[in-house]
């Protein structure tokens, strides 16, 4: 009898072993320069990430750096991300336009204007290049144009497959700090956390029945005050889950994101849903996603306050 417990033990910590918790941290429209200023020009997202010592891979828009009159200060932060060890640079294009609202000659322009600080700064051109609003245009045609293009500039296209609406979390948590409720805005903050582990065990679960296995994940989330003040709790919760963090580079060593991808449109919902061929199949994949009422009811009540 004990041997047989002994026996299953072991198989239970293989079968664990062999299903790691990976994931790459991605922040994107860098940088902030409003919490950047705010904070007395220092960028304590970047030190706390340091502090945490994971790898994260940004996306950049460069016309962040004239949102204010702190021009000299902004280039001054950009710099600091781009000089950190434990950051890999990204494009998300100049001016964060979506490509399915605009031609082919003017995003194409806004990917060329939208590396010329990062690579001055690096002395190469950044590796990867995100869509803003991950809209890959209005059909496969028009994205396998835009492909082409970044493939001869040299830029790996970065997909995700986890996000959780921090940017509306964010501005009901910027709301609450702004009317200095600052029990509102730790009730928002740990909801996020709360909200985004909910989505990791969501997606663990739903890459099990798909590929038999968890992938290795590509986190998505902004540079914000938010994600300043509650990015580590969340690495934490997810380091107590069992997940090990990796560079982008690593998670897309993962043959999942060779997979071919069946919606090409300006929607910009996870990878994992399409890669899914069948429409109704992946439909019926996005309405089982945990979805936080509470957030949508908060925000849009505060969209229409504005
Ligand atoms: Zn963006």
């Amino acid at each position: 009898m004990m041997k047989h417990v002994v026996y299953i033990l072991i198989l239970i910590s293989q079968s664990c072993l062999a299903q790691p918790r990976q994931v790459a941290v991605t922040i994107d429209d860098v940088p902030n320069v409003n919490v950047f200023q705010r904070d007395n020009f220092r960028s304590i997202l970047l030190e706390r990430i340091e502090e945490l010592n994971i790898p994260v891979a940004i996306f950049i828009n460069e016309k962040n750096i004239y949102n204010n009159a702190f021009v000299k200060e902004n280039i001054a932060c950009l710099e600091r991300w781009l000089t950190s060890n434990t950051v890999t640079p990204g494009n998300h294009s100049f001016s964060h336009i979506n490509y399915a609202d605009t031609t082919l000659e003017s995003f194409q322009q806004d990917i060329i204007k939208g590396e010329k600080l990062t690579t001055q700064i690096m002395r190469r051109r950044p590796p990867y290049f995100r869509f803003p609003f991950n809209s890959l245009g209005n059909d496969s045609a028009s994205y396998a144009v835009i492909q082409n293009f970044l493939t001869i500039r040299g830029y790996i296209h970065a997909p995700f497959t986890i996000e959780s609406e921090d940017w509306a979390f964010n501005a009901l948590y910027e709301d609450a700090l702004q009317n200095q409720d600052v029990g509102r805005a730790r009730e928002i903050g740990q909801q996020y956390v709360i909200h985004t582990m909910n989505l990791f065990h969501h997606f663990e679960t739903l890459c099990e029945n798909l590929y038999g296995r968890n992938i290795r994940h590509i986190y998505l989330c902004h540079d914000n005050q938010l994600n300043t003040d509650y990015l580590p709790a969340l690495i934490k919760d997810l380091g107590k889950s069992g997940y090990s963090f990796i560079s982008l580079e690593q998670a897309l060593d993962d043959i999942v994101y060779q997979s071919t991808e069946f919606y090409t449109g300006r929607y910009g919902f996870s990878w994992i849903y399409r890669w899914e061929k069948d429409q109704d199949k992946r439909k019926a994949m996005m309405r089982g996603e945990p979805v936080d009422e509470s957030l949508h009811i908060e925000y849009q009540k505060l969209v229409n306050k504005k």
